[in-house]
C-alpha cells in the first residue's frame, strides 16, 4: 500500500528551485475554469510587469487574453504561448482539494497542474533567469496567454494572433507549453498537430409503406451507403506517422415505426487529418466520395481546426534549438510527434513561424488527481531556461 505524505506548503520540500512549485501552487489556486481567468492572468501580468515586460490585457466575450512583451533590441521574435484555463474538477474523488495545489509524494496535485499551469510556472521561472542579465541579449520575447484553450477557443489565441498581425508583428517561432511528454519529461515534443473537422449530415429519402419499397427512398439504407463511402476514403496525402481517420459519431433516425420506410436520417462524423491536408482538401475529398448522393445530402461543417507542421530549417531553427535543449538537460533527443488533440499552436503556425510544443508529461491531464512530480517541474524549467538562453543570447 502506498503511504501518502500530504503537505500543503512547500516548506518541507528540500529540493532546489522551489519557486516553480510555489508559482504552480499559486496558479492552481485560481479557479480558472474556461473562460474565467479568476485572477490568474492578473497575477501573471503582475509578475511579467515586475520583470520589465510591457503588458496588454484584453477581454472579449468573457475570455481574457494577455500579450506581454520585452525587447532586447534587433533580432528574432519568439513567443511563449500558454493557457491558464482548466477543465472543471469535482472534488469528491480527489486525494486533495483540486484547487489546493497540495503536495503528495513529491508531486503537486491540482486541476491544471499538468495542463498547463505547470508549464506556465516553469516558463515564468525560466523567464526570470533570462531577465537577470539582459546586457548581451538580442531579439524580442512575447508571452501570449489566454483563458480559453479548453473551450471553443473562439476568442482566445485566435484573437491574440490577429492582434499581433494587425500590429505587423511576425513571430519567428513560438513555444507552446502544453504537456507533450510521455514517460519522461522531454521524451516527446510536438512539431505539429493533426487537423480536426466535424460535420453534420442530413440524409433525405422518401417515406412510404415498407411493403411497397419501390415507391420510397430509404434514408436508413442511404446512411449505410454514406458510412461505407466515408470509411473507404483512401487518404493518399497522409504524411508518415500522421494518418487521417474519419469516425462516424452518430446516426439518428427519428420516429421509427416498423411499417414505414424512414424519410430522414441525421449523421455526424469527425475527421482527424494529417498535416498533409488542409480543411478545404478534406471537404473536397468527402464531397467527391459522396458524389452522386449529393441530391439526397446536405452537409454542415463544424468546428474546423487546421493542421500545422514545423519542419527543420537551415538557420535559426527553433525545432533544432528545442531538440538541443532537451538533449542538454535529459541526455536524449526528443521524439517528434504530431499526435493528440488540437492545440492553440495552430493559430500561430504559418509558413514563416515555427511552432514547437514542449511540456511536462500528459498522463494525468483532465483526470481526477491530475498532478505533476516536482522533479518533472524542475526538469521542464531547466529545458525552458536553456531554450530561452539559446534563443536570445546573441
Ligand atoms: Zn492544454
Amino acid at each position: 500500500m502506498m503511504t501518502l505524505a500530504i503537505q500543503t506548503s512547500t516548506t518541507s520540500n528540500t529540493q532546489p528551485n522551489q519557486a516553480v512549485v510555489a508559482y504552480l501552487q499559486q496558479l492552481i489556486g485560481f479557479k480558472s475554469i474556461t473562460p474565467n481567468q479568476a485572477g490568474a492572468i492578473d497575477w501573471l501580468e503582475y509578475q511579467l510587469n515586475s520583470l520589465g515586460f510591457d503588458c496588454e490585457q484584453f477581454t472579449f466575450n468573457g475570455v481574457t487574453n494577455l500579450i506581454a512583451k520585452v525587447s532586447f533590441g534587433e533580432g528574432p521574435i519568439y513567443a511563449f504561448s500558454g493557457h491558464i484555463d482548466v477543465v472543471p474538477a469535482c472534488a469528491e474523488h480527489w486525494l486533495v482539494e483540486p484547487f489546493s495545489g497540495a503536495i503528495v509524494n513529491n508531486a503537486v496535485y491540482g486541476r491544471g497542474a499538468a495542463d498547463m499551469k505547470g508549464g506556465v510556472a516553469a516558463m515564468l521561472c525560466a523567464t526570470q533567469k533570462l531577465m537577470v542579465d539582459v546586457a548581451h541579449k538580442q531579439g524580442t520575447f512575447y508571452w501570449l496567454i489566454t483563458s480559453d484553450e479548453e473551450g471553443e477557443a473562439e476568442y482566445g489565441s485566435l484573437l491574440i494572433a490577429e492582434r499581433l498581425a494587425q500590429q505587423g508583428i511576425q513571430l519567428d517561432g513560438c513555444i507552446v507549453g502544453e504537456p507533450t511528454s510521455h514517460v519522461q519529461v522531454g521524451d516527446t515534443i510536438k512539431n505539429g498537430r493533426r487537423g480536426a473537422l466535424s460535420a453534420r449530415l442530413s440524409i433525405a429519402g422518401k417515406a412510404g409503406h415498407v411493403a411497397y419499397p419501390d415507391n420510397t427512398v430509404n434514408a436508413a439504407h442511404l446512411s449505410a451507403d454514406v458510412v461505407k463511402r466515408l470509411t473507404n476514403i483512401d487518404w493518399q496525402q497522409d504524411e508518415a506517422s500522421s494518418n487521417t481517420s474519419l469516425q462516424v459519431t452518430g446516426i439518428n433516425i427519428a420516429n421509427v415505426v416498423d411499417n414505414m420506410v424512414p424519410a430522414h436520417c441525421e449523421m455526424t462524423f469527425n475527421v482527424r487529418y494529417s498535416h498533409g491536408y488542409k480543411s478545404a482538401d478534406i471537404k473536397n475529398e468527402i464531397q467527391f466520395a459522396l458524389g452522386d448522393l449529393a441530391n439526397n445530402l446536405n452537409i454542415e461543417w463544424e468546428r474546423p481546426c487546421e493542421s500545422f507542421y514545423t519542419a527543420h530549417q537551415g538557420s535559426h531553427c527553433l525545432l533544432a534549438q528545442v531538440e538541443q535543449a532537451v538533449l542538454n538537460v535529459t541526455g536524449n533527443y526528443p521524439l517528434l510527434s504530431t499526435s493528440g488533440g488540437t492545440s492553440d499552436g495552430r493559430f500561430f503556425a504559418n509558413s514563416h513561424t515555427q511552432v514547437i510544443e514542449c511540456g511536462v508529461r500528459n498522463n494525468t491531464i483532465h483526470q481526477v488527481n491530475e498532478h505533476v512530480p516536482i522533479a518533472d517541474l524542475i526538469k521542464i524549467e531547466q529545458i525552458y531556461t536553456k531554450i530561452l538562453s539559446n534563443l536570445f543570447n546573441g
